[in-house]
């Protein structure tokens, strides 16, 4: 229970709409009472009328009474059920406040974590925090509490209301009830078990499902249809296995309700019965209980489905919390403005992934003066990226130090620092949305661009010619994370991105390696185009890319081989020398 206790600071904010919810229960709670007195007293009426059936006055004095009793039952249950809907709209209307705030909260703090927290936890996970989990909570701040509230008004004033009507008969009637809420516990503990089942081999199928769709392409060329069609038949039969055992279990709680509640009524009317015919009571009291029967069913039913909501929300909150609780381990302390003026450097950095026993990069140490452009070359897994990130400062180094206008990264505001850099990824991401928004994307006045200035983007990353054969040009929409486009098309939607952006510092991460060689030299003199006033780090596995940086560095395992210009290393004449004449020789056998 304890791990609810994050959620007080929401009934603390709430705390107008939970007194108001609480009042509207206790008065709808009394309203609920009255109807059972007016019943009694109209069955004691028509026994006494029985009794003189021949005398017309009792009669006429007996429809008047009814009529009027008729109407105080249907004005109060008239009352109750406004006071009943005034608790749903203050109660449940709180719980839907407070879903919106933690799904906020939970966001923002995503949005605050680190890269290490993303490559630690799935996309799955984290989906299901911020709607499966929230959902259980919201079942207990909403309805939990709501039952919970209308149990305890409700039961204490009927079981007080019984108490005082008839001792004995209160003590008969209240017996089978803790077994209904027994039951009920148990048997909604087990549909809810069935059904967090369910709920997790229907996600299993969805994904089974969105990876074939995704796939689609591998699975036809490899002609595996079949294949694919006898796995989601497997896959569906066991949903389908696990839905029918919900159902055998669903099937027995209204019977069970029914059969104990109706045990109630049967002791009500045997034992009351027994009162009535021995003369201590009048008549009226066998339906009175029974109305008492009634009204106690719903709330002790609660008892059980509610304790299993709680359960629920507390195994929900304590994940939530879990992350809540994450503390981002790089975090922007200074909120100076910044701008870039004079450098980048690495000094001795090694970095490590977490789970790896090799660095991905060891001792390198290199510098970038503002202005000036460097390449970086190195085979795949030589640790490219990694230094990308860690320039973004995505990644914190284990030890060496990486300065900005030499100062330490960790110690520069890291939001305004970002906000110069114009980064290509490796792995490009497109929204699926059209072609025009995904060029202009992350910059902060978006809508307020002219096409001008996208179409000018795009042509510099020499995509222009593309996007006009498209159906709908700048408009037409890309699909799912950019379907429609080809690898090459993709990354020069990027490029165009960091062109719009014009930010002082670009990275372009093996940014052009989909690209023959012809728009790659084409790009490239765009990007040197820009050479005067910003500082520009291209990333590549070819020599033709990194040839006319004003420093390459030669990475290799992780470790910096060499650096100098294309002549100094060409002079050197050892890797980038031979990669260089390897590369050279491939290119002109390709040309010829
Ligand atoms: P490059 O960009 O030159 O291909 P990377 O910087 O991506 O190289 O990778 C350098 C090394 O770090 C490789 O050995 C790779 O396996 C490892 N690595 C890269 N990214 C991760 C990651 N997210 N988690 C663990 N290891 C990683
Ligand atoms: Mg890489």
């Amino acid at each position: 229970m304890k791990e609810l206790k994050t959620l007080n600071k929401y009934f603390l904010k709430y705390k107008w709409l939970f007194s108001a919810g609480i009042i509207s229960v206790v008065i709808a709670s009394i309203f609920q009472i009255y109807p059972a007195k007016y019943v009694r007293e109209a069955t004691n009426l028509v026994a006494i009328a029985l009794k003189n059936a021949t005398n017309e006055s009792t009669h006429e004095a007996l429809y008047n009474t009814l009529f009027k009793f008729s109407f105080f039952i249907i004005g109060f249950s008239l009352l109750r059920g406004l006071f009943m809907y005034f608790m749903r709209q203050t109660l449940v209307v709180m719980s839907r406040h407070i879903e919106y705030d933690l799904k906020n909260e939970i966001y923002k703090k995503y949005q605050s974590l680190d890269m290490e927290f993303y490559r630690q936890n799935q996309t799955g996970d984290l989906m299901n925090r911020i709607s499966d989990d929230v959902g259980r909570v919201r079942m207990y701040i909403g309805p939990a509490v709501m039952y919970t509230v209308n149990l305890i008004v409700t039961c204490s004033i009927t079981i007080y209301v019984m108490f005082q009507t008839n001792v004995m008969l209160t003590w008969y009637t209240l017996i089978p009830l803790p077994i209904l809420s027994i039951t009920i516990f148990y048997v909604n503990n087990l549909i809810e078990k069935r059904s967090d089942a369910i709920q997790s081999k229907l996600s299993d199928l969805t994904s089974f499902v969105q990876q074939s769709f995704s796939g689609i392409r591998v699975i036809k060329s490899f002609g595996i249809e079949k294949l694919f069609e006898a796995d989601l038949r497997q896959q569906s039969e066991e949903y389908k296995a696990k839905q029918l055992s919900l159902a055998k279990v669903d099937a027995l709680f209204f019977p069970t309700l029914f059969f104990l509640t109706g045990l109630s009524s049967l002791i009500v009317i045997f034992a009351g019965g027994l009162l009535v015919a021995n003369g201590q009571e009048d008549i009226g009291i066998i339906p009175e209980f029974v109305m008492y029967v009634t009204m106690l069913t719903w709330p002790v039913t609660s008892i059980g489905w509610v304790s299993s909501l709680v359960q629920r929300a507390v195994a929900s909150q304590t994940r939530i919390n879990e992350f809540l609780n994450t503390e981002a381990s790089i975090k922007n302390t200074n909120f100076e403005p910044f701008e870039f003026q004079d450098s980048i450097e690495f000094k001795n950095v090694t970095f490590t992934y977490v789970g790896k026993n090799y660095p991905a990069l060891e001792n390198v140490s290199f510098k970038i003066e503002k202005g000036k452009t460097l390449a970086i070359l190195g085979n795949t897994g030589s640790g490219k990226s990694t230094i990308t990130q860690l320039i973004l400062r995505m990644l914190e180094a284990q030890s060496g130090e990486i300065l900005i206008d030499g100062k330490n990264i960790s110690n520069i505001n890291l939001q305004a620092f970002r906000e110069q850099v114009g980064y290509v990824p490796q792995d490009v991401f497109l929204f699926s949305d059209s072609i025009k928004n995904n060029i202009a994307f992350g910059i902060k006045n978006a809508k307020e661009l002219s096409l001008k200035s996208i179409e000018n983007a795009s042509t510099k990353a020499s995509l222009t010619e593309n996007i006009m054969a498209m159906p709908n040009q700048f408009e037409t929409i890309i699909g799912e994370r950019g379907v429609t486009l080809s690898g090459g098309q993709k990354q020069r939607t990027a490029i165009a991105r960091a062109f719009i952006k014009n930010p002082p510092i670009l990275i372009f991460d093996d940014s052009l390696s989909a690209l023959d060689t012809k728009t790659e030299s084409t790009i490239l003199e765009n990007i040197y185009q820009e050479k005067q006033n910003k500082t520009i780090v291209i990333i590549s596995q070819r020599v033709s890319s990194a040839k006319n940086a004003d420093a390459i560095l030669f990475f290799e395992n992780g470790k910096l081989m060499e650096q100098g210009n294309h002549e100094e290393l060409l002079k050197l004449n050892a890797k980038y020398a031979d990669l260089f004449n390897n590369q050279l020789n491939y290119d002109r056998s390709n040309t010829d």
